[in-house]
């Protein structure tokens, strides 16, 4: 497992939300992604952000306070 920076994409009701510059947690073999709880909770508050404009593809980057 390495630290790096990750793509979220969020799906729901037809809008599509992409998160950039997600930290995370990478596994080296299959390069899957493990968030943090706090990380979680801020790219799932984006997320909702962006389905209430109701845009069908929002894309933004995270900024972690
Ligand atoms: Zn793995």
């Amino acid at each position: 497992m390495y630290e790096g920076k990750v793509t979220v994409t969020l799906e729901k009701n037809g809008s599509i939300i992409l998160i950039k510059e997600v930290p995370a947690h990478i596994c080296d073999v299959c390069e899957h992604y493990y968030l943090d709880e706090k990380t979680t909770e801020e790219v799932l508050k984006r997320g909702s952000e962006g389905l209430l404009k109701g845009a069908e593809l929002e894309v933004m980057k995270l900024k972690v306070a």
